[in-house]
């Protein structure tokens, strides 16, 4: 069973709920990228310092310095036994690190969730957010049109209107394509259908990574 889990997706395939139930079946940590640089700056690690000061510039964090996050991270004890990560790695030069990182610990795992580009902006076009809380409907609250959290009403997310959803499909494309071509290359890539339901996607996912049904 490969418990060194990287998942790939564009915005709108589902990959942070994906990447919670893989990680919860394998029994291993979802590691996921945007959520350990604000928890280092939550708790104000020196690491967390570099990224704070990175942030307050305006400036995207760097390969090094999110390598340097996430090698923190999966030298913790709950990551001995496997990971799931999620929006790592983005570039190039994160994958050869990890390549490093990960060296030893059994296979590295790289699933890509495909979905169709026009499937993507249906979901992207509809995605609805509560005005009152801000947390993003689900499929359940965004047909009964109220927000299943707070009861507040439903509103199309601003940047969500067809064209903006293209480009930033399309940029997430460029930026990615190099990351998949060196999984390519080394026979690392793999790939499911993302435009089922959840469920069956999920199924998928955990065929690939030897996690049975
Ligand atoms: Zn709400």
């Amino acid at each position: 069973m490969a418990l060194n889990l990287v998942l790939l997706g564009p915005p709108g395939a589902g990959k942070g709920t994906q990447a919670e139930r893989l990680a919860a079946r394998l029994n291993v940590p979802r590691i996921s990228t945007g959520d350990l640089l604000r928890e280092a700056v939550a708790q104000g690690t020196p690491l967390g310092g570099l990224v704070r000061a990175v942030m307050a510039r305006g400036e995207l964090v760097s390969d090094d310095l999110m390598i340097e996050v996430v090698r923190d991270r999966l030298g913790r004890p709950d990551a001995a036994a496997g990971f799931v990560l999620d929006g790592f790695p983005r570039t190039v030069a994160q994958a050869e690190a990890l390549a490093g990182l990960v060296a030893g610990r059994g296979p590295l795992t790289v699933v890509e969730i495909r979905v169709p580009e026009q499937e993507l902006v249906r979901r992207l076009g509809a995605r609805m957010v509560c005005r009152g809380c801000g947390v993003t409907a689900t499929p359940e609250s965004a047909a009964s049109g109220r927000c299943g959290r707070c009861g507040g009403e439903l509103v199309q997310r601003a940047d969500d209107d067809a064209g903006v959803v293209r480009e930033r499909l399309q940029v997430f494309t460029r930026d990615t394509q190099p990351l998949v071509e060196y999984y390519r290359s080394r026979s690392m890539h793999q790939a499911v259908d993302g435009s089922g339901t959840p469920d069956q996607v999920f199924a998928d996912l955990a065929a690939v990574a030897g996690a049975g049904r």
